[in-house]
């Protein structure tokens, strides 16, 4: 059994280098974000991957030890958070559950549509969905951190100081949504304090086996994959893992669901975390990012190995280049 194990482990490990090495290539073809001053610092070569299995495998490659600033893969915490301290009721009645097809950070809708943002995985859900965990609990950057550190089985989690000053500095876009949303009743907690929180919770630092740590709790429905414990309940799983799948990848989450075809999440620090059912937790890491804010070299990694690996919740053999033929 061991053996052949082992045998497993080095098949996916090869899989996983080659994974890598597809992907290599087309990393310059993004930019790291700057609209955040601190995150244009990020080294564009930087590409980095880690696999966790429900068997208790963890095989990293590359630039797998480098922490990074989680962004808006931090958006599925809080949305976890808040339906643990809020609820389903009152988190839903703050935010809706359907794709914009807009940017992450577009603000257009708030206006023109509904003054509700139309789901937790854009900047404006994500601000609404903090001023919940806000008006739930006396010290709710405290309760994150410790859910976060749970989640990705690290002790230390902490957050990055100067990658938060800078998004409070330079932020002014997410302040509009969030004054906007409490001129219109949404947000019922001070709009300052809801736009803090959320951009401590996008500073948070984890690598690719923390977050590969925390795609596999979700993938392994709740259950971590380290202590057995249930860190989330199955109903807030279905609920994340769903968002995850139609909304994850903003504007982008259509195509990615077409190639990849797992729950996802992106973040503009250059993380993207995927769950492959029951089976495994995936991480990828790297800085520079497509027009939608998401990063190319890991949205590569991913595609790869769910062709080679067989991850696709749907199935069907697809053929495709980087140059995004899949369609
Ligand atoms: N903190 C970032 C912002 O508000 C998060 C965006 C992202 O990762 N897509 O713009």
């Amino acid at each position: 059994m061991a053996e052949r194990l082992s045998a497993e482990q080095t098949l996916l490990e090869q899989t996983l280098r080659e994974a890598l090495d597809f992907a290599r290539p087309h990393i310059g073809a993004g930019t790291v974000a700057s609209y955040i001053p601190e995150l244009a610092k990020a080294n564009a070569a930087h590409l980095g991957a880690c696999i966790m299995t429900a068997d208790g495998g963890c095989l990293c490659s590359g630039d797998w030890q480098h922490d990074f600033t989680m962004q808006s893969i931090s958006k599925t915490i809080t949305l976890i958070l808040a339906l643990k301290l809020a609820g389903r009721e009152k988190v839903f009645s703050k935010v809706g559950v359907e794709p914009t097809g807009d940017t992450f950070n577009s603000i257009v809708k708030l206006e023109t549509k509904t003054h509700f943002p139309l789901n937790p995985m854009i900047n404006a859900g994500a601000i609404a969905i903090s001023g919940c965990c806000i008006r739930a609990s006396v010290n709710p950057h405290g309760e994150f951190l410790k859910l976060a550190g749970k989640l990705c089985g690290r002790q230390n989690i902490e957050m990055d100081n100067a990658v938060y000053l800078s998004e409070h500095n330079a932020g002014m876009r997410n302040r509009s949504m969030a004054y906007l949303m409490h001129g219109e009743g949404v947000l019922e907690c001070d709009a300052e304090a809801a736009v803090d929180l959320y951009f401590k919770t996008c500073s948070t630092l984890a690598n690719v086996r923390d977050l590969a740590h925390y795609a596999l709790v979700l993938a392994n429905n709740g259950k971590s994959p380290t202590t057995g414990e249930v860190l989330v309940e199955d109903w807030i799983v279905r609920i994340v893992k769903t968002l995850m799948l139609t909304c994850g990848m903003y504007d982008g989450s259509g195509e990615f669901a077409i190639r990849a075809g797992m729950p996802g999440k992106s973040g503009v620090g250059g993380g993207i975390m995927v769950c492959a059912e029951n089976k495994m937790g995936i991480a990828t890491f790297a800085p520079a990012l497509n027009s939608k804010g998401n990063s190319s070299g890991g949205l590569l990694v991913i595609e790869y190995l769910s062709q080679k690996l067989g991850l696709h919740l749907f199935s069907g053999n697809v053929h495709y280049g980087a140059e995004g033929n899949a369609l």
